[in-house]
């Protein structure tokens, strides 16, 4: 599958996101377990949507992709049942996107390949243990990490499909040296994500901690070879996008300022709680 065919969804697929548990890091961005009050063990018999309708042998025709998502789909007691289901219903390509962690488990990493897994889709926060692990909050998980890509990358039948971060104030400092490491690695090109948040007064007040300016991203990827990564939902005006012209992404926006600009049919525009944040005076409209 190439990249124009991935980035932006342009493949149907459908998304399965396994709900019952969190996935043990406690990165800053991640509203799953800051929002988790509750010390009560979670409920494994209540299932997501999705999950219940692929155990009931349902697919949409023309859908290729079937995404094993979570918080972490693998902490699922159902996990292997719902992907046997996904294989019988005969999709194209079904991807896991996981923390990586258990896949530092080889015979785990071969098991996911005999049961179907194609693709992988694992994320990395720093470019070194010290910086990673302050961000998932799990001491030890970057060897784990490490670990997991060596046992992907030895395993017939599986490739490491996409390799993502989230760009914080905490790791902009370090996002050349971590596309570099990934390109040491020989991994896909570093997937770079800006945080979001709910647009509540609670969602933002924690946004407003992490969520560096996009003018500071856009300096900071200026001074990366644009080969080494790939960052989705960046206004044009601000750095040259790393999306094919024309695709819209979900939760993007475009501002009042944005009126009258040149280039507004080739911009994803700019993320709605960052707009609530920091306003549009960054934008430099094309005219
Ligand atoms: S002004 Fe708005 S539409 Fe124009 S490039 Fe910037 S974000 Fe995109």
């Amino acid at each position: 599958m190439s990249d124009r065919d991935r980035i932006g969804g342009l493949v149907p697929k459908v998304t399965v996101v396994f709900k019952e548990l969190g996935c043990g890091f406690k990165c800053p961005f991640c509203d799953v377990w800051a929002n988790d009050a509750s010390d009560a063990p979670p409920d494994l018999t209540e299932l997501s949507d999705a999950v219940q309708t692929l155990l009931e042998g349902q697919k949409q025709q023309d859908v290729l992709e079937c995404v094993l998502s979570g918080p972490e789909p693998l902490a699922s007691p159902v996990f292997f049942k719902v992907l046997a289901a996904a294989r019988r219903l005969g999709y194209a390509n079904i991807r896991l996107n996981t923390n990586g962690i258990r896949l530092a488990d080889r015979a785990l990493t071969q098991q996911l390949a005999r049961c179907g897994i194609r693709g992988v889709d694992i994320p990395v926060y720093g470019s070194n243990a010290k910086l990673h692990d302050r961000m998932t909050g799990m001491a030890g998980s970057f060897i784990l990490l490490m670990k997991a890509i060596d046992n992907l990358r030895n395993c017939p039948g599986i490739r490491i499909e996409v390799v993502h971060t989230v760009i914080l104030k905490q790791n902009l400092r370090d996002l050349s040296k971590l596309c570099a490491r990934t390109k040491d690695l020989g991994l896909p090109k570093l997937e770079i994500w800006m945080p979001f948040a709910r647009p509540s007064a609670n969602e933002l007040s924690r946004l407003r901690d992490i969520c560096p300016s996009l003018t500071d991203v856009g300096k900071a990827l200026r001074r990366i070879p644009s080969e080494f990564y790939r960052f989705l939902g960046m206004p044009l005006c601000l750095c040259p996008p790393q999306v094919p012209l024309g695709v819209s992404l979900r939760g993007f926006q475009y501002a009042r300022k944005c009126q009258g600009c040149t280039m507004r049919a080739a911009c994803v525009g700019v993320r709605e709680s960052y707009l609530l944040l920091y306003g549009d005076k960054e934008l430099r409209p094309f005219r």
